[in-house]
């Protein structure tokens, strides 16, 4: 299934999307969060509730927010979880060029939540070095510590497109990645969650990001370092994952900072990111 928050009469609720039509599932829970907490029970009901749907409203009618709007705590992230990346990173003396034993972690706060489709702010005060990064994100689906690496799969509820938004001078300027990751409306994401059944395997999707239509990254989720389930088994050490948690996995290289000369967006780009399986992404940089 492919499940979206979005705006009805100016009240977000969630749905379900099945071609082009959006079907209502506000009777089984009124947010995204509440349908996660409901576990396979709440799963079961979105299906019925799609089958037995007479209504449905077309998908351009309706205004796509972030599946989780407001995420609950912070989007847990990996850096340079993708080799060429984190060559490409080393390359321009930003970080160590030895690929990492353990996950580079770091988080985003909850403010950075952003619609699939919607403006992704400037901040040309703060910052002239703003950058993209696709990435595969889990979305949990029930609480889990110290969860195995056989035993992680069980705990994805689904996955979904994010666009690691980045302040690259803010990021090094105050040495740990948290400030210049975690501006205002720098995480969007969506366009919907797809649930893991009907994704399978995550190590085999093609990832891109386009900026005004260029390719500027152009992958595959085979390269992560840290697979889904090694993410899921360190994230997880003596660290309760809740259901809703978001893990973004990394992003592929071809970011622009490590572009030669290096690219920055600018007020008017338009930023694509797509994951194969999963959906696209658009959303416009505005000043
Ligand atoms: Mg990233």
């Amino acid at each position: 299934m492919k499940l979206v928050t979005y705006l009805r009469d100016g009240v977000a609720q969630i749905g379900a999307v099945v071609e082009d039509e959006v079907i209502d599932l506000s009777e089984i829970a009124p947010d995204m969060l509440s349908l996660i907490e409901l576990g396979n029970a709440g799963l079961a009901q979105a299906r019925a509730a799609v089958v037995a749907s007479k209504e449905s409203t077309p998908l351009a009618d309706v205004q796509l927010l972030a599946p989780i709007p407001t995420p609950r705590r912070n989007i847990m992230c990996l850096g340079l979880n993708y080799a060429e990346h984190a060559a490409e990173s080393a390359a321009t003396g930003a970080t160590q060029p030895e690929l990492p034993d353990y996950p580079v972690i770091f988080t985003k706060t909850t403010t950075t939540a952003n619609g699939p489709f919607d403006d992704i702010p400037l901040h040309a005060a703060l910052t002239e070095q703003l950058d993209w990064e696709v990435e595969l994100a889990v979305v949990i689906g029930k609480a889990g510590v110290n969860i195995a690496v056989d035993q992680a799969m069980d705990f994805v509820f689904g996955y979904l497109v994010l666009n690691d938004v980045s302040a690259r001078d803010l990021q090094w300027r105050h040495n740990q990645f948290f400030k210049g990751k975690s501006l205002d409306g720098a995480c969007p994401m969506g366009p919907w969650i797809v649930t893991a059944d009907e994704v399978g395997d995550p190590h085999s999707l093609n990832i891109r990001s386009r900026v005004n239509g260029v390719i500027k990254q152009d992958s595959s989720t085979a390269h992560m370092i840290f697979n889904v389930p090694q993410t899921v088994m360190h994230m997880s050490s003596g660290l309760t994952l809740l259901p809703g948690d978001i893990i973004a996995t990394g992003t592929p290289s071809g970011v622009g900072f490590a572009r030669t000369p290096p690219e920055f967006l600018q007020a008017g780009d338009v930023v694509e990111c797509e994951v194969e399986r999963i959906g696209l992404i658009r959303n416009t940089v505005v000043a």
